[in-house]
């Protein structure tokens, strides 16, 4: 397998960005990360100029295009970050992320502005003041270790986090949120899944936007984790030119279904830094939910949600289908009284 790219030499080197573009591309590259590993690469089709997994990860000159509504700090992490690591916005479970490294940069990051950022990296100390937060609050009930991607962390240093978080006693429920299943599928191995098994429900979410990436090595990594004993819910990003059509969407939730995962949310393109050209408006995702209703299995249905500016949380979005007058909607669009 190729080797994670990781500058704009490599990018020209490996045919992915025009030489002309350089001068622009170096300006985003010195505020947003860049990585994009082999498995990814392979998938890339130079030639179609809409590849879906090249629009992910190549940077562009559109990224320099800053609207005004858009933030450093699109969902408001700063307003609830209590103590280096940890976000808690919602009483009964907090984030945690002990990295904020990725192993691949997508290009419409809500954190872009901070992965891949050594100054954000957490010390061993900062780590223990992290517990004793968690500790402390006995309302906690689920840790959500994020970031970054937490399966970038190498088995053994995971296995420390999960040990710690498994002997909180008010801590029941621990979720990843992860790429790695399907962007560097071969960390997911038999270490991995000895470092993540504890006695409390572990869940992991896995973060996929589009059915190209689903190869048989993210099936496989995926079918390691369920065949473990992790449950799997999905996360997608509603992402102009690249799954807002029906038939993408539907394939792409028909994948998660077929591979075990459970759709969990469709998130509206959040108002991070020079990310306009991947946002489609709330009416058209929520055009794309009535079109999934109906015609594609209930269990193929995730939750259309935005995570409101400022860090008052997410909520919502999808299409409602019961009018003021108290009359509801069927999936093909006829009203009928309750
Ligand atoms: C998204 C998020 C969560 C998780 O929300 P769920 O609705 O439980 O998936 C928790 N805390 C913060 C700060 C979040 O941004
Ligand atoms: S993997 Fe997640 S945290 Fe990392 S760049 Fe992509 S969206 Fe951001």
């Amino acid at each position: 397998m190729n080797k994670t790219l990781r500058t704009l030499p490599d990018l020209v080197q490996h045919d992915l960005v025009d030489e002309n573009d350089l001068p622009a591309l170096q300006t985003v590259v010195e505020d947003f990360s860049l990585a994009i590993t082999g498995q990814m690469q392979q998938l890339i089709d130079k030639n179609n100029p809409d590849d879906p997994i090249s629009k992910q990860f190549v940077p562009s000159a559109q990224e320099l295009d800053i609207k005004d509504n858009e933030r450093v700090d699109p969902i408001g992490d700063e307003v609830h970050k209590k103590v280096k690591g940890i976000v808690h916005r919602y009483p009964d479970r907090c984030l945690f992320m002990p990295v904020l490294v990725c192993p691949v940069y997508c290009r419409f990051c809500f954190r872009k502005e901070k992965v891949g950022e050594s100054s954000e990296t957490i010390a061993p100390d900062e780590i223990e003041t992290a517990f004793d937060y968690i500790e402390q609050h006995k309302e906690i009930w689920e840790v959500i270790i994020t970031g970054g991607d937490p399966l970038i962390l190498k088995p053994a240093a995971l296995k420390k986090i999960i040990t710690r978080l498994n002997a909180i006693e008010h801590v029941e429920v621990i979720r990843i949120h992860t790429r790695v299943p399907v962007v560097d599928s071969k960390r997911i191995n038999a270490a991995m899944i000895d470092a993540l098994k504890c006695d409390k429900a572990v869940f992991v979410a896995l973060h996929a936007n589009h059915p190209e990436e689903f190869t048989p090595a993210a099936i496989k990594a995926c079918a390691i984790l369920i065949d473990a004993g992790i449950p799997m819910v999905s996360q997608t990003v509603l992402l102009k030119g690249i799954n807002d059509n029906i038939e993408v969407l539907s394939t792409l939730m028909r994948c998660f279904i077929k591979n075990r995962i459970k759709p969990y949310y469709l998130h509206h393109c959040d108002l991070a830094r020079g990310t306009q050209h991947f946002r489609t408006t709330i009416a058209e995702g929520q055009k794309l939910m009535r079109q999934l209703r109906g015609r594609f299995s209930g269990l193929c249905q995730p939750i259309y949600v935005f995570d409101i500016p400022g860090g008052y949380g997410k909520v919502p979005v999808g299409p409602v289908y019961i009018n003021a007058e108290g009359n509801i909607e069927d999936y093909q669009g006829q009203l009928h009284s309750t």
